[in-house]
């Protein structure tokens, strides 16, 4: 590793060298002939891996939250009611996003670590009637993963629209946007999508453009009404230039490139990976006696593991990880911040930078003062990615 440490937080990532080599090149004008072809590929792009075909992408400069708000500005007027599916950190932003957009909100609640029946989410949206039903598909503060295709199946029934915040999930976890009538879809650059932080993309579905185009009241924020953007990412992928807000010109060319790597590995082969990548780390953990956030095994995400200090250990095992070369993240969600951490294994990782990560793991566990069998954790893994 020559000194180089691993990223291995739940965003930003380890970026692929190809990525960073296009972050690199000088500055094209955003009017650029190159640019507008580079750009409309992108869009095109977003469709393949968002799995919308006939989707709407937007690619806007600002990170996840801001993307968060395109979704809920755009599609909510005053008085409307939004049922958020709480799962913790990232569920309560996005009430508070809808709320400031004028929704009524309702939550249904859940304990840490876990997330509402789907039973509980169908009942409460037979009980009103609900414009809005926003899933976190990942929540990046427990390592929840919620079922997405039931959630948003069951919001059909009542002729709901699905809004997921896909931060912690687009391009690493199945999400099959048109198949599942999932409506809005949102991510940021820095996550599976695997390009350093600066851009909110988002697919909204006919229906969520629709909703849009019915409004009866403007949109209450200048920058994150597709008022503006609609005709811009139209106009690039007519391969025609447009100006709204300058797009962050080196950022939408490393997306391009991205994506296209990611589009070559296949969208079912990256999901697949991702789960199998995180099985390795949570055989991993579970070999040194590390147990999970998460309640149960059927929603544990597979782009990030959120984890228990183990008996003895604190926060302080970070420092001693990040100097064995994987820099891990701490905890988030309020209620339990100083007791668990945070790997992310999204993207383009492998088995090595697996091994690598869980090897640093083990040698600051160890400095830290924990017993456990040394290359228990690497040997765990190893089985788990040396199988077919
Ligand atoms: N939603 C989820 C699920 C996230 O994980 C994050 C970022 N960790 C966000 C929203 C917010 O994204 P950003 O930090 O890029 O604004």
């Amino acid at each position: 590793m020559k000194g180089k440490r691993l990223l291995m937080i739940p965003g930003p990532i380890e970026f692929t060298d190809e990525v960073l080599a296009e972050m690199s090149l000088p500055t094209l004008s955003h009017v650029d002939p190159q640019f507008i072809e580079e750009f409309g590929q992108a869009i095109e792009k977003m469709r393949k891996v968002w799995l919308a075909p006939n989707g709407q992408p937007f690619a806007v400069a600002g990170s996840g939250t801001l993307a968060m708000e395109l979704a809920a500005a755009n599609i909510t007027e005053p008085g409307d009611n939004v049922l958020i599916v709480h799962t913790g950190y990232f569920s309560d932003r996005m009430a508070d996003i809808f709320r400031l957009h004028g929704a009524n909100v309702d939550i249904v609640p859940s304990g840490v670590g876990d997330l509402p029946s789907l039973e509980l989410v169908r009942a409460q949206l037979k009980a009103k009637y609900y414009k809005t039903l926003s899933i976190t598909h990942v929540d990046t503060s427990t390592g929840v993963r919620a079922d997405v295709k039931n959630l948003a199946a069951a919001a059909h029934e009542t002729g709901t629209l699905v809004v997921v915040d896909g931060v912690c999930a687009v391009a690493g976890e199945e999400l099959r946007m048109e198949e599942w009538g999932v409506d809005i879809a949102l991510t940021a650059s820095q996550k599976a999508v695997g390009v350093p932080p600066g851009l909110a993309l988002l697919v909204a579905s006919s229906r969520a453009i629709d909703a849009f185009k019915a409004r009866k009241s403007p949109v209450r924020a200048y920058y994150c009404d597709w008022q503006y953007w609609l005709p811009v990412m139209e106009a690039y992928e007519a391969r025609k230039a447009a100006y709204f807000g300058t797009p962050p010109v080196n950022l939408v060319r490393a997306l391009n490139v991205s994506l296209g790597q990611i589009l070559s590995e296949g969208m079912d082969a990256r999901f697949a990976r991702h789960a199998k990548n995180a099985r390795a780390f949570r055989a991993g953990l579970t070999a040194m006696g590390v147990k999970f956030v998460p309640a149960r095994e059927e929603i544990y995400a597979n782009t990030l593991t959120a984890a228990w200090y183990p008996e003895g250990i604190d926060a302080s095992v970070l420092g001693h990880i990040a100097a064995e070369g994987a820099v891990l993240a701490g905890g988030l969600h309020p209620a339990i911040k100083t007791k668990y951490f945070r790997i992310g294994h999204m993207g383009m990782s492998d088995a090595s930078e697996i091994l690598a990560t869980l090897g640093a793991i083990e040698r600051g566990f160890a400095r830290a003062g924990y017993r456990f069998s040394p290359g228990s954790a690497v040997a765990a893994a190893q089985a788990v990615l040396a199988k077919g």
